[in-house]
């Protein structure tokens, strides 16, 4: 009852983090217009499946075209509404979703067609398996803030190649970009039913949830994905959570310190660090940790902060006041338990409401908020550590495991220090781009989420297998079709065992005859 008292309210303003400006105002859904977005996707879904895999793909190529036509455009739309500078939302949104529909175009044929299974079983050897893979029906798709478009596109346009109509719920802080999504679609020829927004503050998820969606992807913060999570539960709905993270970054020393200290500041600070594959814990091996303190802290210091929208701008404000308000819990709290501030921590009010420095935090320990719990801001706080288990085992102490970092030149450190790290992904010498590579699987481990978007496994997530077994012999009588208690038990006996005991291949030759034997008189 409260979900639809609230919801009742009839406009959203979204504002421009950078100036506090009216980036627009928009009608907001209803619990009931939230069912109708749902009920009208349902009943056009058949008809877009029905275009074939290559049909739609026709027209993921034409948005394509479109959305590198119009980039310049959408780009100022997302640095205006989410804040960040044009040329990070070119590299982390455009080319990201750019890349996206270059891998559905590669290769969303070949995984979505029909695939032959060979089946092992020799009983089952007179059976021809098939696997389809079927649309699940309506996605509902919950999007977060931070990447207002990447996000949502990405998960969308894989949802749409496979068949699937779209209902989806923007962060109420970005509507517009996902307007703007909806426009690009729509152009290249998705039906106006097939994707469909629905604008709204949190309850507008609620009733999205609680529609009747065949499947939900929700990303956000880990609090509200278990929310979600427990609501999917009672109904059995399918959901990918992408949740929240808490990304480690283990540099040891045989790195060039230059090129770590840059990498794991543009990791830190990229997006005012709001991103969920941030660098938000920073470890390094002893004997370099002063100096890569002093290299960080010298190109935080360089940074130019301001209007995203301005040219030369390295990083913009925070998406609000609440997130801002985190940031400085956390840091406050890291400085009151004895963390070292190298640079930044006090918020730029000069510049404007929103903006927060680049800040580097030192000697972070993990009774620290800043070590364990999502900061989301632009904050690097780096801890010492002195051996290679030592390393290991502070990445692992969280309770988030969705990326993580290796920094070494020993590449077989970097692969074994992998293998141990408890993470969706890990990358050796650089951070957060595996995003940006179409073919990587997105998601997390432990409280980082369920399921993957993106590449082959995020493919698979949008469709339901279906097994389809043929028998190419439907004439005759399968030997198992009753006559229990006659000479099937024995031959049941000398089957099984010929095929698993020792020996077996040696008995199942003879099987194998006077089955065919018995065949051959049945036909
Ligand atoms: P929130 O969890 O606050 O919100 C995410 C979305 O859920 C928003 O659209 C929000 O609407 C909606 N929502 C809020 N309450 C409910 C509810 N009860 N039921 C259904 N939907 C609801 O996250 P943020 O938007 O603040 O995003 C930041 C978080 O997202 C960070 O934790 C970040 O790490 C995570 N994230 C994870 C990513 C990943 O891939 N793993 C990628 C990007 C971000 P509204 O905004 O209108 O309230």
């Amino acid at each position: 009852m409260v979900v639809e008292a609230q919801i009742e309210k009839k406009t959203l303003i979204s504002y421009n983090p950078a100036d506090g400006s009216v980036v627009g105002e928009l009608a907001m859904a209803s619990a009931d217009d939230v069912r109708l977005a749902v009920t009208r996707a349902k009943s056009a879904q058949p008809a877009w499946n029905a275009h074939g895999i290559r049909g739609r793909l026709e027209v993921i190529r034409r948005f394509q075209q479109i959305l590198t036509d119009q980039k310049q455009q959408v780009a100022a739309l997302i640095s205006r509404e989410a804040g960040k500078p044009v040329v990070e939302a070119l590299l982390s949104e455009i080319l990201v979703v750019l890349d996206s529909t270059r891998f559905l175009l590669e290769n969303a044929y070949s995984l979505l067609k029909p695939e032959r299974l060979p089946q092992g079983n020799l009983v089952m050897k007179a059976k021809l398996g098939k696997l389809h893979r079927e649309p699940y029906g309506v996605f509902g798709i919950i999007a977060p803030w931070n990447y207002p478009f990447s996000i949502p596109a990405t998960e969308t346009l894989a949802a749409l190649a496979a068949g699937n109509a779209v209902v989806l719920k923007p962060s109420e802080l970005t509507p517009l970009v996902a307007l703007e999504l909806q426009r690009l679609l729509r152009k290249a020829g998705v039906p106006e039913d097939i994707f469909q927004i629905v604008i709204g503050e949190g309850p507008a998820g609620v009733a999205l949830v609680e529609s009747a969606i065949d499947k939900l992807i929700f990303t956000g913060s880990v609090p509200t994905g278990k929310r979600v999570g427990e609501a999917a539960a009672k109904r059995l709905l399918p959901v990918v959570l992408e949740l929240g993270g808490k990304d480690p970054v283990l540099v040891f020393d045989d790195v060039d310190i230059d090129v770590a200290a840059a990498g794991a500041t543009w990791g830190a600070f990229m997006n005012a660090g709001q991103t969920c594959l941030s660098v938000e814990r920073c470890y390094v091996q002893r004997d370099i940790y002063e100096k890569f303190i002093s290299a960080c802290a010298e190109k935080a210091k360089q940074l130019r902060v301001g209007n995203g929208m301005e040219r030369g701008i390295d990083m913009g404000p925070m998406i609000n006041e609440r997130q801002l308000q985190i940031v400085e819990t956390h840091v406050d709290d890291a400085v009151r338990r004895g963390a070292r501030l190298v640079s930044g921590g006090k918020r730029l009010a000069e510049l404007g409401t929103n903006f927060y420095p680049p800040t580097v935090l030192a000697d972070v320990t993990h009774d620290m908020l800043i070590m364990r719990e999502e900061t989301f801001g632009p904050v690097l706080p780096i801890a010492p550590f002195d051996t290679e288990d030592d390393a290991i085992r502070l990445a692992n102490d969280s309770e988030f495991g969705l990326a993580a970092s290796v920094w070494t030149r020993e590449s077989a450190r970097g692969q074994r220090v992998a293998e141990k790290l408890q993470a969706g992904a890990v990358m050796l010498n650089d951070m957060v781009c595996s995003f940006g590579i179409s073919e990587a699987p997105h998601g997390g481990v432990k409280a980082s989420g369920l399921g993957r978007t993106h590449g082959r496994i995020g493919l698979e997530e949008m469709v339901r297998p279906k097994y389809v077994g043929t028998d190419l012999l439907p004439s005759m009588k399968k030997i198992w079709w009753y006559g229990y208690g006659g000479k099937f038990d024995g031959q049941m006996d000398r089957f099984v065992d010929a095929l698993f005991s020792r020996g077996a291949m040696k008995r199942l030759r003879g099987w194998l005859g006077s089955a065919a034997a018995l065949w051959r008189k049945q036909v």
